[in-house]
């Protein structure tokens, strides 16, 4: 959307599945909506070339351009000012990565003399919890210009549904999701041993320049809770941290019928509610 408008509609996809399911349902329910709309996608610099690739296709699917916006300061020069990894405990990355980023941008549009903010957000009808969670973050402005729309939850999908919207408009999943269970940057600390694997595997790059980051850190910082990348890395470690996932897998494995019920039992972590999704 080139012209402001006093109403501006905004759906920051992540690259993951339920943001770009939100995105089609837009497309093809609420073409008034798809009119207006502004796709966007707040980019770190630090993501996989699979999610690159997979918005680039979207687009195509969408018939509109994503705009990607970066932040204004990059993750290396961060992590120079701070010294230490990004953590659950303190989501620098999150922060000033994509939230700054994102206010800025929405007071930006407030200035060119938007008087309405609709922002659309990929929320299933089977996470109430995580409605929940962002309202309690009072994203609705006290002078009432953000409204915050749930489509995905207002017309009842479930993660089958994402799934098969995904499935039958023919974008299909991102590739990640061959091994990894969440979008967001490669070196995501929300992710479990078993993909930090996936990335050595088949980043290699990546995962040594995670390794880069973590070493020159210092010793008291590892992306793991319990565990630095160097140690990860080891062939016996390797093969102890597979052999855990496929004991746990074959647990599953009778109920595991479709990549659908493989992403539900893998989907384990939902606390990043700006990045994923
Ligand atoms: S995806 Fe992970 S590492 Fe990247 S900004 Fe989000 S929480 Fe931080």
């Amino acid at each position: 959307m080139s012209k402001t408008t006093p109403e501006y509609h905004i759906l920051s996809l992540s690259g993951g599945k339920d943001s770009t399911a939100l995105a089609l349902l837009i497309k093809e329910k609420y073409p008034e909506i798809h009119e207006q709309i502004e796709y966007v996608f707040f980019d770190t610099e630090c993501e996989l070339e699979e999610t690159y690739d997979y918005l680039n296709k979207l687009e195509v699917f969408l018939e509109k351009p994503i705009k990607r916006i970066k932040p204004e300061k990059s993750f290396d020069y961060l992590y120079s000012m701070y010294k230490f990894l990004p953590s659950i405990r303190f989501r620098w990355c999150t922060i000033y990565m994509k939230t700054e980023t994102f206010k800025k941008y929405m007071d930006s549009k407030i200035k060119s003399g938007c008087s309405k903010i609709h922002l659309y957000i990929g929320i299933r009808a089977d996470e109430p919890e995580r409605i929940e969670n962002y309202q309690s973050k009072n994203l609705e402005s006290e002078d009432g210009i953000l409204n915050t729309r749930y489509l995905l939850a207002e017309e009842g999908f479930f993660e089958k549904d994402v799934y098969n919207l995904l499935e039958t408009t023919g974008i299909g999943y991102p590739k990640y999701y061959d091994w990894r269970s969440r979008s967001g940057c490669y070196f995501c600390f929300y992710q479990r041993k078993i993909e930090w694997i996936e990335l050595l595997e088949r980043h290699p790059d990546l995962f040594e320049k995670a390794l880069r980051y973590e070493k020159n850190a210092g010793k008291n910082f590892t992306w793991c809770q319990d565990m630095s990348l160097e140690e990860l890395k080891q062939p016996e470690t390797v093969a102890k941290i597979k052999a855990k996932h496929q004991e746990k897998a074959s647990k599953h494995k009778e109920e595991r019928q479709t990549l659908f019920d493989t992403l539900a039992v893998n989907d384990v972590d939902k606390t990043c509610l700006f990045c994923h999704k």
